[in-house]
């Protein structure tokens, strides 16, 4: 039970004091937005809930799938579709697979950063500069790449680490669950912040799609998950807003989630008003607007 000193201890203002999300339209002949992002974790996914974790072979696997199917596999539907992605990498995943993020790049598609152990930055928790650095780093040394935008392990955030991206440079972030269109974050000195691309749980393909000795669990058929995705993109395109995908190669990549994929992502392909993007067009647009009304 928490205690009464904790709970007078809670701000009475909202968690989140950015002003709405201005409607800024997309671009012509565009209604709607999609923000396709897939997260590369490999095998930090695992290690960032227990290190020990690197010892337990199979567990480990689960993300090795990675860069052995999983990413290549995509990376041939997104070029069969034409279509160009994020794909938010941690440090660790690019030290250890060089090839498979070399080849992420080299297909043209936007990386961006997703920690490097892909630690949960929680407040106070004493490695959330180090992640934010060490991950910089690595995308730099492997890749030559400076990311513009960042996706926080876990889809975790605190003060300090929207305080820190913005002092790295970052552009854009993408893990608050509070809108439908992108808006800008206001720091708590009332400073500006990182513009937000903000994701909905339903296009997780982690929650529905994964089942692992410590987390054993039902995994959703396809029938299930296609109804959910085409419902919240219809209505978002009614809306006028945006979806953003958070879609993992040790999931998607795998045989059912691939062809669910594939499926989706035709179909999103053949609304002709949803724009379907990276996280650094979208961006781009906002400022372009922005910056107009300014
Ligand atoms: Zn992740």
């Amino acid at each position: 039970m928490p205690d009464s000193k904790a709970l007078a201890a809670i701000p009475l203002i909202p968690s989140n004091t950015a002003p709405p999300a201005p409607e800024y339209p997309w671009p012509a002949p565009y209604k709607a937005a999609m923000f396709l992002s897939f997260d590369i974790d490999a095998e930090s996914a695992w290690t960032s809930k227990d290190p020990a974790h690197a010892a337990r072979l199979v567990t480990m696997s689960f993300g090795g799938y990675e860069a052995r199917v999983g990413t290549p596999k995509l990376l041939e539907l997104l070029a069969d579709l034409d279509l160009k992605a994020t794909f938010f990498i941690t440090g660790w995943a690019v030290d250890a697979h060089p090839a498979m993020a070399e080849a992420v790049l080299k297909a043209g598609h936007e990386i961006g950063h997703h920690g490097y152990h892909h630690l949960l930055p929680d407040p106070g928790d004493p490695f959330i500069i180090e992640e934010i650095e060490r991950g910089f780093e690595a995308l730099q040394r492997r890749l030559g790449v400076r990311p513009i935008g960042y996706r926080a392990p876990f889809g975790e955030f605190c003060e300090e680490l929207r305080v820190a991206l913005v002092r790295q440079g970052i552009v854009y972030t993408s893990s608050f669950r509070d809108d439908v269109r992108p808006y800008r974050h206001r720091l708590a000195d009332g400073k500006q912040g990182t513009i937000e691309i903000p994701v909905t749980a339903s296009y997780d393909d982690w929650m529905h799609g994964l089942s692992a000795r410590f987390s054993p669990r039902s995994i959703f058929p396809r029938e299930h998950v296609l109804s959910m995705w085409k419902d919240e993109l219809d209505e978002v395109r009614d809306w006028g807003a945006m979806v953003t995908t958070v879609l993992h190669p040790q999931v998607s990549g795998r045989p059912m989630r691939f062809r669910l994929l594939r499926e989706f992502l035709t179909y999103a392909k053949s609304c002709q008003d949803v724009w379907i993007t990276t996280g650094a067009e979208i961006a781009a647009n906002y400022q372009r607007h922005e910056a107009a009304t300014a």
